[in-house]
């Protein structure tokens, strides 16, 4: 423990932004830094509570309380193994993390809890500027060869831990660069690619092969994966969910994740035809989640005459719920810095139809507001509240509706099985599909989940992948249940 009263003399202390007017012109990250000496002070707030309960609130079991002592301790580069033991990528969930941690940190039962994703973030960046990540390939090759599917973060996990283990690991992603949603999902103002090409760099001197451009089951041929001894499939939940509302099709009527990637990619100077852009035009962003915020936070900069946000969901308490009782997730309203860049938030409202002029091109959307009625043990049934309808002008609507889950094709070519949820089927802990050498972790086994959720399952999958390789595997794991034993 860092400084026994440290809680009692340091109050929390966040990374500030730039402010709105600046940071919408452009598309960098606009966070400002806390000093070294800030940040040694909140990790000194840490308390070293005799039951940390942020290890379990991290899906990835990170050692909070052990990093935060060393960065009190101005051990920098002792804080960066530990936290890179449990964590291969802290630098993605040290930005975009909803740190689930720190809705368990013991001391936020009374006070603001400790800065654990800021923290993080310090100590891996810390480390990249002082040259203290460097590649790490292994020793010895056991001349097994495996292929990942999909070059999200799950799959960059799992392909990392394996190639750690000696294995010959070729990364196949379908779009022309890797990342998954990290690359081409999450803004350029959220996560600079620079970040991801960072650790690409340390992963490709590691050994590691990638190959983009190479789309699994359309234009590489599934049976070619019988070369490899294991195949891990981490192609996420990409299924993009729509609505069944009059004037879907209208021309003005777009999915989040075109809208996001194509800007993206303009930002990198590549070519996109036609790009969908909310330039001088009323916009509706239609879904409350990260999605629906990173539109908002893009339509701003480029320059949207008006956003507004719809959500069918009520809206959430302004504290932590008390159905949602520490140290669960709370059930919390969440303002972002999108929202902080100017919205019109709408909960309890449904879209009922798209309005197009002659030409097919949206010009309105028509609303009614909703409740939901609550019968125990009955499915929530949404209610119509007669005489709310409105029309809203809009020339863009922006579908953030989430994903129904992964994409079918390489279960139907690969003969795998689905849960109920459409999900690729594998035991939470074994990883393991229907046909014994191909596994597969992230969205693409639990649907549309987080960041720190797919760097662990690409962790634990890789330790299974070893275990099923080699009999047994020295690879890490956070010992859930059924880890240990081998398939
Ligand atoms: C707009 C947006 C914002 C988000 N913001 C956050 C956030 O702030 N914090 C957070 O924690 N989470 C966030 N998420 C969720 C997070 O990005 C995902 O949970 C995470 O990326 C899932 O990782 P994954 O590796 O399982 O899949 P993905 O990141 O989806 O990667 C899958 C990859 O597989 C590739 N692929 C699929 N099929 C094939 C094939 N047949 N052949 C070759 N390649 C294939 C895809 O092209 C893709 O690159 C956000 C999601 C979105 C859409
Ligand atoms: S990865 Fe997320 S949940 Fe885990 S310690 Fe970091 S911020 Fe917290």
């Amino acid at each position: 423990m860092g400084k026994v009263t440290g809680f009692k003399e340091f109050e929390r202390q966040d990374e500030a932004y730039t402010p709105v007017k600046d940071r919408v012109k452009h598309y960098k990250e606009f966070t400002v830094p806390l000093s070294d000496s800030e940040i040694t002070k909140q990790g000194s707030r840490c308390m070293d509570c005799g039951i940390p309960f942020c290890h379990s609130g991290c899906p990835l079991g990170n050692l909070i309380p052990d990093f935060n002592h060393m960065v009190h301790q101005g051990e920098w580069q002792k804080a960066s193994w530990i936290l890179h033991s449990t964590n291969n990528f802290p630098e993605f969930t040290g930005r975009l993390c909803p740190a689930p941690c720190e809705q368990s940190c013991v001391l936020g039962i009374i006070e603001d809890p400790v800065s654990i994703e800021n923290i993080e973030k310090n100590i891996v960046e810390r480390a990249f500027k002082e040259g203290w990540i460097k590649p790490q390939p292994p020793k010895t090759r056991t001349g097994k060869t495996i292929a990942i599917v999909g070059s999200g973060p799950a799959g960059l996990a799992a392909a990392q831990q394996l190639n750690r283990a000696g294995h010959t690991v070729t990364v196949f992603e379908r779009d022309d660069e890797i990342g998954g949603l990290l690359r081409y999902g999450i803004p350029n103002f959220k996560l600079e690619k620079e970040i991801i090409d960072r650790r690409i760099a340390i992963l490709e001197a590691e050994g590691i092969t990638f190959k983009v451009n190479v789309n699994v089951g359309v234009n590489y041929d599934v049976k070619a994966l019988k070369d490899f001894d294991a195949v891990v499939l981490c192609g996420g939940a990409t299924e993009r969910r729509s609505l069944p509302t009059p004037g879907i099709d209208a021309d003005g009527v777009v999915q989040a994740m075109d809208f996001l990637t194509q800007q993206t990619k303009v930002v990198f100077g590549k070519e996109v035809k036609d790009q969908v852009l909310a330039t001088d035009k009323d916009v509706i962003v239609i879904g409350g989640g990260d999605t629906g915020s990173d539109c908002i936070g893009t339509s701003n900069r480029q320059g949207a005459k008006s956003v507004t946000n719809f959500e069918i969901m009520p809206k959430p308490p302004g504290h932590r719920s008390p159905t949602t009782p520490w140290p669960f997730w709370p059930l919390q309203l969440k303002t972002s810095s999108s929202h902080q860049e100017g919205v019109e938030r709408n909960w309890l409202i449904n879209t009922k139809e798209f309005i197009t002029d002659a030409n097919g091109k949206l010009t309105a959307l028509k609303t009614v507001n909703v409740e939901w009625k609550m019968v125990p043990g009955e499915r929530p049934q949404l209610i119509e509240i007669e005489g709310t309808e409105k029309t809203w002008p809009c020339d863009l609507a922006l579908l953030a509706l989430g994903f129904t889950g992964p994409e079918s094709t390489l279960a139907d070519q690969l003969g795998i099985e689905k849960d109920a949820r459409s999900n690729y089927k594998a035991e939470y802990g074994k990883y393991q599909t229907n046909i014994p050498n191909i596994f597969t972790a992230g969205d693409m086994r639990r649907g549309q989940s987080l960041i720190v959720w797919a760097i662990s399952e690409g962790r634990e999958a890789a330790r299974q992948v070893d275990i099923y390789l080699m009999g047994k595997s020295d690879l890490p794991s956070k010992n859930m249940s059924g880890d240990l034993v081998p398939l």
